[in-house]
């Protein structure tokens, strides 16, 4: 174990966070995430000078970057401990014994689905937000209202605030992607995401249509109850959806007991759960165990083990990517894992085949880890009957049939053909995709159909389809309205950031982030056209490999050729964002002192390390703002005497609203 990997790590779930929260799209398995998490804060324990605020491990949910309005949260909302094993559990319980004796416990099922915030005033309900980073989350106001079993009316005047779970049962889920295949649209990995994905959406008739559900099981600071399971039973009498499945236990096996029960009849349910919350009921005792700079110390979630399944392998065939790169997959019998049915995995490249001895014939073991990407887990090989023969990748594309290339330490072959049908559609499918030019309509299916009906064939050529109204209105199943909302969509793509159309352009080793940073740095396209070799180089995130990649790519006439076509068709060159400002307390020492109103100590410590604030326990000449709240003594007196900067528990609610 070595510092090089914890520092990898960091970088490593900031990007999985980053795909999963924002994207919607993850690109690892929530058990793998839950592991390489695990392995994660293992090093930290081990190297305690790397402490850094900003690490996965301290952080919750990731950075707001949507459209929608933000709120700061008036308390935070955290993410839970996990816990996988009896034993673990066992601990767990342990240690709040230790102090409190034979406690109860409520123990409900984790809803997999986005946490919401809803905030209800006179009554009424007055807005709904996401999680965010915690701190700050989305204001989903418009999409929250459609959801028809969330009361819009209270009978209950004072201010109150509930938390819980938006989720998309399974049926909405099958019927959405359906749906979403019939439009030519990519299906959703699983119902979580596609909870996520429609409640981000911002026409709020899309989230309508999605038969998103909520149940709600948490309210914060409740003052009408001393149990939280009392104050389940008051929201519930005040109209919300609660899940009524809930128990409450007092002794480790009976609770462990209830969770294996729970596991047995998991794909019964009608919606999807991803493990079971164990919460200390009783208030006074939450409050005094209180919380970490991310988890509740009061509550843990206990979450499933990844559900494996056997089944036969029928087929291995290989897809070819918008950069030429051949992946092997796995066709198998249909087997029902988690609520959905899958039929192929990918089995990543040529070593990981041979590695795994996986040949066709095969009965293999597969699992979703906790939900989306199905993955092979091993061959039962004493299932073998002889017909099994070892798989040989292939020496052409299975695409263009020309030859396919493995370069030296690269464990992927790649198809060097730039006129290649299949790297031609899915880059136009990525240009199209909602991290790039976000144009509704144009998903990998709707790509080919038009591609093979001669009709789009490069980028340019997506901004030349209102043209072609007659030729697509042929097209089996396309209807006129299809064919308006995508030339609309088309148009609308028009007005994107310069980064969405960097990213789209697909440069190699220029993802979102990239994206975001030249467009930030150059302000217009000409700009970064225009840039020198060192130019690029110089640019703190940007690597030489990136650097090198993104100067040959405008060097080439036909990219040239393609940008000034982009222009004649009206499309935006420019960087829309306004600069952000750092916040003032970025990189600074803080010192916390007195009782503050809004906050407790941790909620306020963790405001301002997701600021990019170091929270100090003594005031020294190093520390450079104290903020204090009533009754502050010593610490505030010698602030004065060193002449540092006070700042009033309003005065920090101020600078928080205002991006400070
Ligand atoms: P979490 O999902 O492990 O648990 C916390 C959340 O559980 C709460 O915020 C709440 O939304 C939810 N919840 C559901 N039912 C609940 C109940 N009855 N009571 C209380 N809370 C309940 O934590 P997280 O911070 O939301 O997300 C982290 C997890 O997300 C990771 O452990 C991983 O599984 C997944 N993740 C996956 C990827 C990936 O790339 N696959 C990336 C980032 C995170």
């Amino acid at each position: 174990m070595s510092k090089q990997r914890l520092f990898e790590l960091r970088e490593l779930l900031k990007r999985y966070s980053y795909e999963y929260y924002t994207l919607d799209a993850p690109s690892i398995s929530d058990s793998e995430y839950d592991m390489l998490f695990r392995e994660l804060e293992e090093l930290e324990k081990q190297y305690p000078e790397e402490y850094d605020p900003q690490s996965p491990t301290n952080r919750v949910g990731y950075e707001v970057l949507s459209e929608f309005k933000k709120v700061t949260h008036e308390r935070p909302m955290m993410s839970l401990g996990d816990i996988f094993s009896y034993e673990e559990l066992k601990d767990w319980l342990k240690k709040i014994e230790n102090v409190y004796g034979k406690i109860d416990y409520c123990v409900e099922y984790k809803i997999d689905g986005l946490a919401m915030n809803l905030i209800y005033d006179g009554g009424e309900l007055k807005m709904g937000v996401t999680r965010g980073n915690g701190i700050e989350g989305e204001d989903v106001t418009s999409n929250i209202k459609t959801i028809k079993s969330i009361p819009k009316r209270i009978p209950y005047d004072r201010h109150y605030e509930i938390r819980g779970e938006v989720y998309m049962p399974k049926a909405s889920f099958e019927k959405c992607n359906r749906e979403r295949s019939k439009e030519g649209l990519e299906p959703f990995a699983n119902p979580r995401n596609a909870a996520a994905g429609s409640i981000r959406q911002l026409d709020a008739n899309i989230a309508a249509k999605r038969g998103l559900d909520g149940f709600w099981y948490h309210v914060p600071g409740d003052i009408n109850a001393d149990t939280h399971s009392g104050s389940l039973r008051f929201a519930k009498k005040l109209g919300f959806k609660i899940n009524d499945t809930y128990k409450i236990l007092n002794d480790v096996d009976d609770i462990y007991k209830h969770i294996e029960a729970t596991i047995a009849l998991r794909d019964e349910l009608p919606y999807e759960i991803d493990g079971m919350v164990i919460k200390v009921d009783r208030y006074d005792i939450q409050n005094e165990l209180g919380y970490t700079s991310r988890i509740p110390k009061w509550a843990i979630a206990y979450k499933f083990p990844p559900q494996e399944v056997k089944t036969k392998v029928n087929d291995i065939f290989i897809t070819v990517g918008r950069t030429g790169k051949c992946t092997p997959n796995a066709r198998f019998d249909p087997v029902k894992i988690q609520g959905s049915t899958v039929s192929y995995a990918t089995l990543h490249n040529e070593d990981f085949i041979k590695e795994k001895d996986i040949r066709i014939n095969d009965t293999i073991v597969v699992r979703k880890a906790g939900d989306i990407i199905p993955e092979v887990v091993r061959v039962i090989t004493d299932d073998r009957d002889g017909s099994q023969k070892p798989y040989t990748f292939p020496k052409v594309c299975p695409i263009c049939a020309s030859a396919i290339h493995r370069f030296k330490d690269e464990a992927n072959y790649y198809c060097l053909n730039s006129d290649c049908p299949s790297k031609v559609t899915e880059g136009i499918a990525h240009f199209a995709s909602r991290e790039a030019m976000d144009i509704e309509g144009l998903g990998k299916k709707r790509v080919e159909q038009f591609y093979q009906a001669g009709i789009l064939k490069s980028f340019e050529d997506i901004y030349r389809l209102k043209e072609k109204r007659e030729e697509i209105l042929k097209l089996d199943k396309f209807a006129s309205k299809s064919y308006e909302n995508l030339v609309e969509a088309i148009e609308t793509s028009k007005r994107n950031d310069l980064s969405n159309l960097i990213n789209g352009l697909g440069i190699r080793q220029v993802g979102t982030k990239a994206s975001k940073i030249l467009a930030a740095h150059f302000k217009t396209m000409d700009a970064l056209m225009n840039a020198a070799l060192s130019d690029l180089e110089t640019i703190k995130d940007i690597g030489p490999i990136t650097a090198d990649e993104i100067y040959d790519f405008f060097r080439d006439p036909h990219n040239i050729k393609m940008i000034e076509t982009f222009k004649e068709c009206g499309l935006n060159m420019r960087s829309l964002k306004e600069e952000v400002k750092p916040s003032i307390f970025e990189g600074k020492t803080c010192v916390l002192t007195g009782s503050l109103d809004h906050y407790t100590r941790a909620e306020a410590t963790q405001i301002l390390e997701s600021l990019g604030a170091n929270v100090a326990g003594s005031v020294s000449k190093k520390t450079d703002y104290v903020i204090y709240g009533k009754d502050a003594g010593s610490k505030l007196e010698k602030a004065h005497q060193l002449v540092i900067k006070t700042i009033t528990e309003e005065e920090f609610m101020e600078m928080i609203k205002n991006g400070n």
